[in-house]
């Protein structure tokens, strides 16, 4: 076990915090991590399976929780008498007696939790911590100011290691230098629970651990990364040279993309680890399509996160699911973090929309992290519509670059066009794109994609099979583009950018 993590316990117990939530779904860990900071304190627990006083299991007559608490309190003279030291009250998956929502819900026992906090905050020589150890977290409000949030963070690549070399050596498995060092980077962002799954999975599937089994485990992670639902990891075979146009933000992140490959070297040279970029602009003009070459140039993992995911229905939920996403992304780092529609999520914050109170905490710790930011998370958000972005987004420091993303030029339609006819294998003497460009006056990069795609599935419907000049000329001719159905979308988005000094990415 760490020892900051028990010294971090032990400082919350010493101030008499009354009630330590440990939102955590591995009962073992936080068993070991409470033992570490018992000092001789006596240890009551309760689960649903059976009552124990520190490890002897006890026979009662009412196994409730209720009873268990009032039992507590009747022993209070306990702390003071024989044991001046203290009292811990361990509570596993408690959660659903403390939910208003759930079968099981019992206000009784919020009032005793409250008891027994308020015993140990206003009596002397009473001291009684209680833990609520669950992967569930609710707080109820009765109770809420009275708790304290305890976050297990994942192992480190020290602690990985370890992990990893208990499990080789209990079951003699020899393992490659390399093979390890490269388990270790893959491993981060997992519990220990999930590493130790995992290993077990990956040798029984090929019986020994070599680079066949990293990539295993790669694959398992990004399943127990998915199932938390917060965060996702997105794979993406997007490169730079899928994006027609854009030439200075692909200038711009080629650099940084040197920067992030020598991250070490950079730092000790003087250089700023990048924070990250805001792409703003016209929608189907590859802001979308430019965070998954990021990636790609950085060498990186691709997470996406959904802040309308983030939104819980207990208090402190939202903000703790968001500290959740900001833990596994930094346990993934070097690694870039896409944020898609920044304006969906934040609309509102500090304007006339009038956002909520959940999203405007959630919008102050998003920002207070993206200031402070020292991990090499690489934050790629992306917005349209910038009026309704709180403002201070727009200021210096909390990225490092703010770029506008406009209706691509003729130049970069030509490019564009190029990328989507290569991809398809129709990029033909047949077809001359210079004389499509005059038709195309106005079309987004989706548009013209979609233009390619609609001529080739015609020609394939077709006898001759050809894919013509003529013929991607017919379908613009029956194509309604992007800025000619949202002509007032355009021109209102224009005239917001307009009052904005942002880097031009085209
Ligand atoms: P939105 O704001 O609506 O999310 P976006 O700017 O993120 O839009 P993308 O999702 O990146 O748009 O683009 C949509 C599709 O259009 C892409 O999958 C891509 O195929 C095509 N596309 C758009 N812009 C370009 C471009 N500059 N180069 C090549 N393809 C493009």
């Amino acid at each position: 076990m760490k020892l900051s993590l028990s010294n971090r316990l032990a400082s919350y117990i010493n101030a008499l915090r009354p009630i330590i939530y440990i939102n955590h779904f591995d009962h073992h860990i936080a068993e070991k991590l409470i033992e570490s900071v018992a000092d001789g304190a006596k240890c009551f627990t309760y689960t649903n399976a059976g009552i124990f006083s520190d490890k002897e299991i006890i026979e009662t007559h009412d196994s409730s929780l209720v009873a268990f608490l009032d039992d507590i309190l009747a022993q209070k003279d306990y702390a003071t008498k024989d044991n001046p030291k203290h009292i811990f009250i361990i509570l596993k998956d408690a959660h659903q007696y403390l939910d208003s929502k759930s079968p099981f819900y019992n206000p009784k026992c919020i009032a005793l939790l409250k008891r027994i906090a308020e015993t140990t905050m206003f009596e002397n020589g009473v001291y009684i911590t209680t833990f609520l150890v669950s992967p569930v977290l609710v707080l109820p409000k009765e109770i809420e100011k009275m708790i304290t949030i305890f976050d297990i963070p994942f192992p480190d690549a020290e602690e990985v290691a370890t992990i990893i070399a208990d499990y080789t050596d209990s079951f003699h498995i020899s393992i490659d230098e390399n093979v390890r060092n490269e388990l270790i980077v893959s491993f981060k962002g997992l519990t220990e629970f999930e590493i130790r799954q995992i290993l077990n999975y990956a040798y029984q599937q090929s019986g020994t651990f070599d680079f066949e089994g990293v990539k295993l485990v790669l694959k398992e992670k990004e399943q127990i990364i998915r199932k938390s639902g917060i965060i996702e990891i997105f794979t993406s075979n997007t490169n730079i040279s899928d994006i027609g146009g854009l030439e200075n933000l692909k200038t711009y992140l080629t650099n940084k993309a040197k920067i992030f490959s020598k991250l070490g070297e950079a730092k000790k040279f003087g250089v700023d680890l990048p924070k990250g970029i805001l792409i703003i602009g016209m929608p189907g003009c590859g802001k979308s399509l430019t965070a998954k070459a990021t990636a790609s140039m950085f060498n990186v993992p691709l997470l996406r996160l959904d802040i309308g995911k983030l939104m819980g229905k207990y208090v402190g939920e939202s903000e703790h699911n968001l500290s959740t996403a900001i833990k596994t992304a930094e346990a993934v780092a070097p690694c870039v973090l896409w944020i898609d529609e920044l304006e969906k999520a934040f609309a509102g914050v500090g304007g006339d929309g009038g956002g909520s109170d959940i999203t405007t905490r959630l919008f102050g710790q998003f920002l207070t992290w993206l200031q402070e930011k020292e991990s090499s998370v690489y934050v790629v958000a992306t917005a349209n519509n910038i009026a309704k972005l709180p403002p201070e987004f727009l200021r210096k420091g909390r990225f490092d670059e703010l770029f506008l993303v406009e209706l691509p030029e003729p130049e970069e339609r030509r490019m564009i066009f190029k990328i989507h006819l290569k991809k398809r294998g129709k990029l033909t003497p047949e077809v001359d794109i210079i004389k499509l460009l005059k038709a195309t006056e106005g079309y987004n990069g989706a548009d013209i994609e979609n233009v390619v795609k609609e001529t080739i599935e015609n020609a394939f419907c077709s006898d001759d099979k050809s894919v013509t000049t003529a013929k991607l000329l017919e379908t613009i001719d029956n194509t309604k583009s992007f800025s000619e159905t949202l002509k007032d979308e355009v021109e209102r988005l224009r005239e917001v950018y307009k009052k904005y000094s942002f880097k031009k990415a085209n």
